[in-house]
């Protein structure tokens, strides 16, 4: 079969692989716990399911406003005043099939061939994939001093004549890393001053612990908002655990907006009109699903926490947001593609390989699964790679027997 050059580059997502791989596992009946997933196992928000399921009773389920219906825009609209004390109109926006199509589109109407787009590792799977498919080249930064948290030098000294866009995303997926405030503010200004694309990915924007809260980019943005290239980019996934319902959007310029509307006008027609509704009664319904979700995951990611610190070997860096845990096994084995598949095959437990996320000799652990999931799945994590555990381990009636070092 022939396929295109660009189809042959383009890797498929290994996060959503191994959702597929973990499911095939389940159904035949492996005692399998996902370590892997990227999404809060809470329900949707019940204002989104009684907003939806009353759009689809109509049985008119029509083709929206290819760039989101007005009702969203106003719900963004009071969304953003209230989040980000900004005042932005309803042509600031453009609502797509999750934050991820609002990326894609965006970089889509920024580069052309060989535009360079740089953004710090560890980094969000899909960011080097994206950039490619919009006929860009992405530029990895890695902080020198082996953390999570780039300095501004690092960055400006990346930045060349074909650098478009730089991308922030924090908290940040897979490290649940928090950018500073100073680190924010100085990448805000300097973007201004060099005008270049800097889009913020904000999507795990309010799942932020310890009564931290994360860096509001408008606040540092000195340019009015319609001769910035601030882009900022949300949704309705992570924050109201909508995954399924694919709702995101971005907030930027109206010459963007419009030409992103162009864009999506032409390859999905817009978003789904029942997802739609759903988001405007997530947005505008009771919030302490909200709240209930961030507690819940800070206090799965204070049990994930203490286990990995009593793990011999094991350095793990306190996530400030997200539901994600970055801990460096390459103690135990540098290459964390094997280290992934070893875990699987051995415990059924899955993880995902750091090199992924441009960091190798980690592993990206969730926490939104149940304390019961972390737990365990810990606990046949240390079994398996600790020389010092009992030779054996019962998962439920099957017994499995370590016949390795
Ligand atoms: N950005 C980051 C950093 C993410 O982790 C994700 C989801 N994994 C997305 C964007 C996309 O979210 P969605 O398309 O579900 O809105």
């Amino acid at each position: 079969m022939s396929i295109s050059q660009l189809a042959r580059s383009i890797k498929e997502s290994v996060t959503l692989k191994l959702n597929e791989t973990a499911a095939l596992l389940r159904e035949k009946g492996e005692p399998v716990i996902h370590l892997g997933g990227g999404e809060p196992k809470s329900k949707a928000p019940i204002d989104a399911v009684i907003n939806c399921t009353s759009v689809l009773h109509t049985g008119e389920i029509r083709y929206t406003a290819p760039d989101g219906i007005p009702a969203l825009k106003k719900a963004i609209v009071r969304y953003m005043e209230e989040h980000y004390n900004k005042l932005v109109s309803a042509d600031n926006i453009i609502v797509s099939g999750g934050a991820k199509q609002a990326i894609m589109v965006l970089l889509h109407v920024l580069l052309d061939p060989k535009d360079e787009v740089i953004f710090p590792a560890p980094y969000w799977v899909s960011y080097p994939e994206m950039v490619k498919l919009a006929g860009g080249v992405p530029v990895i930064i890695t902080p020198e001093d082996g953390s999570f948290h780039p300095t501004v030098k690092e960055i400006v000294e990346a930045v060349g004549s074909y650098t478009k866009a730089i991308v922030l995303n924090s908290p940040n997926n897979p490290s649940g890393a928090m950018y500073s405030k100073e680190f924010i503010a100085e990448m805000v200004e300097f973007c201004e001053k060099k005008s270049l694309y800097l889009i913020m990915d904000d999507i795990y924007n309010r799942l932020v612990f310890d009564g931290k809260s994360a860096a509001i980019c408008y606040d540092y943005m000195k340019a009015p908002l319609e001769q910035s290239k601030l882009v900022v980019i949300n949704g309705v996934s992570k924050t109201y655990a909508m995954t399924g319902f694919r709702i995101g959007w971005a907030i930027a310029n109206r010459e963007l907006i419009e030409a992103m509307g162009t864009i999506q006008s032409q390859q999905t027609s817009g978003p789904s009109a029942p997802s739609q509704w759903a988001a405007v009664g997530a947005l505008n319904g009771v919030q302490s699903s909200v709240e209930s979700l961030r507690l819940t995951l800070q206090n799965n990611r204070n049990v994930m926490v203490d286990r990995l610190k009593a793990f011999d070997g094991v350095k793990v860096t306190k996530p400030g947001g997200t539901f994600y845990c970055f801990p460096d096994f390459s103690a135990y084995m540098k290459d964390s593609q094997k280290l992934a598949q070893f875990l699987l095959e051995k415990v059924r437990v899955v993880t995902v390989p750091g090199k992924e996320f441009g960091f190798e000799g980690h592993l990206r652990l969730s926490y939104c699964g149940t304390i019961k999931e972390i737990m365990e799945g810990l606990e046949r994590i240390k079994w398996a790679l600790d020389p010092n555990s009992p030779n054996e381990l019962f998962l439920g009636e099957r017994k499995l027997v370590r016949d390795w070092l």
